[in-house]
């Protein structure tokens, strides 16, 4: 299957008052076309960081450190500033956690759409506003014809993703990124737009991106998951393998919390005792050694090796490869 994003060895600093924040540390993972991939992960764990690298909308505190971005082989970190732009309003565009925020609140619907389209010089005025009814409907807005001369603050809040949805794929996008797109909304909002966002998919062919600390919605939503911990990535590859048969003890860890875990869409992720490590420390060893269950003395002095689980697919612990890997781990899942 074809890439669409390439993210290698992606690492990324904060400069603080507290000194550096290592965010991201060694990143990779591939987004293949026409899929669904999602990345789960506790709040810090740099999940969003991720996103906002690939729009090239970090912080002017971060500094990234090592790696690349590659979309269609254009690495988006050493791109012009203009032709970055030029990529975020045609090729990736992004759908925000909170529409009330990101939504212009004086502007109707109608007007925000006409200024997305404005490299679109040769729609007359009368195609552009053709165009916005016809993606308000395709999302599910009734009455396109009317509500697209609406405000934001005249929709619920559904409807108002849904209007973030319509205005993020008006230029028919190759990419689309979500930031936790549903935790604004309530559980049968949030199950309508995850059924919106399958639907686009399936109907445009497009590749999502969605960031979530939302289990049930990866489970019910995505194709593959990138599970993060503290700034690594510490398991990926297909959601109905990882979610079967995780070999990460975080990610078990995460997933035996909760026997319904893939037929609930309103799962949260689960609290697993102890800390977070600071990020601002030097680390030695697996970054989740403190907390694991599993940890052995080599775990807090030595760093995982990346242990292929399946094709395309793998998992960073001692228990999986090299000389303290366990043939009786991972045990069978517990449901
Ligand atoms: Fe636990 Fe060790 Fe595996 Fe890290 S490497 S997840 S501490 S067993
Ligand atoms: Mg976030």
């Amino acid at each position: 299957m074809d890439t669409l994003l390439d993210i290698r060895n992606l690492s990324l600093d904060f400069r603080t008052t507290r000194g550096r924040v290592k965010a991201l540390r060694d990143i990779s993972f591939p987004v293949r076309k026409g899929r669904i991939i999602g990345i789960v992960g506790e709040s810090g764990s740099g999940k969003s960081t991720i996103l906002w690298s690939i729009m090239g909308l970090l912080a002017g505190n971060a500094e990234v450190t090592g790696g690349e971005i590659l979309f269609e082989d254009r690495n988006m970190l050493t791109l012009s500033e203009s032709s970055r732009r030029a990529a975020r309003g045609e090729e990736i565009s992004v759908v925000f956690q909170d529409p009330m925020t990101s939504q212009i609140p004086v502007l109707t619907y109608a007007r925000q759409m006409f200024d997305i389209l404005y490299r679109r010089p040769n729609l007359s005025r009368a195609q552009k506003r053709e165009a916005a009814i016809d993606m308000m409907r395709r999302v599910g807005i009734p009455d396109p014809e009317a509500r697209v001369d609406q405000y934001p603050h005249q929709f619920s809040g559904g409807m108002r993703q849904r209007a973030g949805i319509a205005m993020a794929l008006l230029t028919g996008p190759k990419l689309l990124l979500a930031d936790e797109p549903t935790t604004a909304l309530d559980v049968t909002m949030e199950a309508q737009i995850i059924h919106l966002l399958q639907g686009l998919q399936s109907e445009f062919g497009a590749t999502i991106v969605v960031v979530s600390h939302n289990l049930g919605l990866i489970a019910e939503l995505c194709d593959d998951v990138v599970v993060m911990y503290a700034g690594e990535v510490i398991e990926a590859g297909e959601v109905h393998d990882i979610f079967h048969h995780a070999r990460h003890p975080y990610t078990r860890a995460l997933l035996e919390c909760d026997p319904a875990r893939v037929e609930k869409v309103t799962r949260r992720l689960p609290v697993i005792p102890g800390d977070i490590p600071d990020l601002t420390r030097p680390r030695k060893g697996c970054i989740y050694s403190p907390r694991c269950q599993r940890a052995m003395p080599t775990c807090h002095d030595v760093d995982p090796p990346t242990a292929a689980t399946a094709p395309g697919q793998f998992a960073r612990c001692h228990l999986l490869e090299g000389p303290h890997a366990d043939p009786t781990w991972p045990p069978p899942a517990s449901v």
